[in-house]
């Protein structure tokens, strides 16, 4: 609320806009205290290849506020990345990531699977973001080689060599990169040659549309036949239907994720239903 001194600024606002002030400060509380609290959890969705066997999982961030309440992070990524708080909510994801890792690693059966985690431009423009990332490899004990980053095309449009050399940092930990949402933003071929990529990820948008616009499938195939050229990994997200599966399938495509196959669960669910002594999925 406006001070009688004059000295807050908050009073030069209209009303509407100190009530979004108010709502972002509650908001940035509560997040925080909520990180404090280890609300933030991790799910995990499985990726499957060709042929159904399942090859790796991605991690998904979820805010469990209380009992019945579990929110996604479309709610509150982008807030995390307008308060900085994404800088503490990425290294939690990060490294409880790695704790499944490690505990992956002594199960024949989730010890093959490869671990996706999304990764904000923020905390790749973070210059200590490398020696943390190889802090928590150390300290878990986690094998780097089936961690993935996953980073959105809007890297691009951040100072290329600093990106480049913060990526070759981490690669050179043995870390793998992929390309989230591939095709929706700025993407120009040229990044596919420049940056260390392992992975191309299929956007859902195009998989969705696959049967019904004849051009998303033509988008498919490219991004199929781009992947293939240059020796990347291809995953394609977002599959529903078994239409799309086996479009996907009969083009080449190495894995895929969606809602057909596998929907994100917690942690402990995705252990029980894909480790070795699981009772496998249903
Ligand atoms: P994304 O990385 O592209 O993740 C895929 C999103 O598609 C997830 O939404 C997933 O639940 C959803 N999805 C999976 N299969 C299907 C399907 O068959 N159909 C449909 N309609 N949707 C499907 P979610 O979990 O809501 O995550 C949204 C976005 O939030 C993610 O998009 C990612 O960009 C971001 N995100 C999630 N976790 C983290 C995190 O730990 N850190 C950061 N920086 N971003 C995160
Ligand atoms: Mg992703
Ligand atoms: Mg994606
Ligand atoms: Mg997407």
């Amino acid at each position: 609320r406006a001070k009688a001194d004059g000295r807050n600024v908050a009073r030069f606002f209209d009303p509407g806009m100190q009530d979004a002030a108010d709502r972002r400060a509650a908001f940035e509380a509560a997040m925080r205290n909520g990180l404090s609290l280890g609300q933030f959890r991790l799910f995990c969705q499985p990726q499957f290849d060709g042929a159904g066997r399942a090859v790796g999982a991605e991690v998904l961030v979820r805010w469990q506020r209380g009992e019945h309440d579990l929110i996604g992070p479309d709610q509150f990524i982008g807030f995390a990345e307008e308060s900085g708080l994404i800088l503490q909510l990425g290294e939690h994801v990060l490294k409880e990531s790695c704790r499944a890792l490690a505990r992956w690693h002594l199960d024949p059966q989730l010890g093959r699977l490869k671990l996706a985690v999304n990764v904000s431009v923020h905390q790749m423009r973070d210059p200590g973001f490398p020696a943390s990332v190889a802090n928590i490899l150390d300290g878990t004990g986690a094998p780097p080689e089936r961690l993935y980053l996953e980073l959105t095309e809007s890297v691009f449009a951040e100072d290329m060599h600093e990106i480049t050399q913060r990526m070759h940092e981490l690669r050179s930990h043995g870390i793998c990169f992929s390309l989230d949402d591939f095709g929706t933003g700025y993407s120009s071929l040229a990044y596919l040659k420049r940056f260390p990529l392992s992975a191309l990820k299929i956007d859902r948008s195009f998989v969705r549309d696959l049967g019904v616009d004849p051009g998303s499938a033509s988008i498919v195939e490219a991004i199929i036949a781009l992947a293939r050229n240059f020796k990347l990994e291809i995953v394609a997200e977002g599959v529903e239907y078994e239409a799309q599966r086996d479009f996907l399938v009969d083009g080449g495509c190495s894995s895929m994720q969606g809602y057909l196959l596998g929907r994100p669960m917690p942690i402990d669910e995705f252990e029980h239903a894909y480790g070795a002594a699981g009772i496998g999925h249903a």
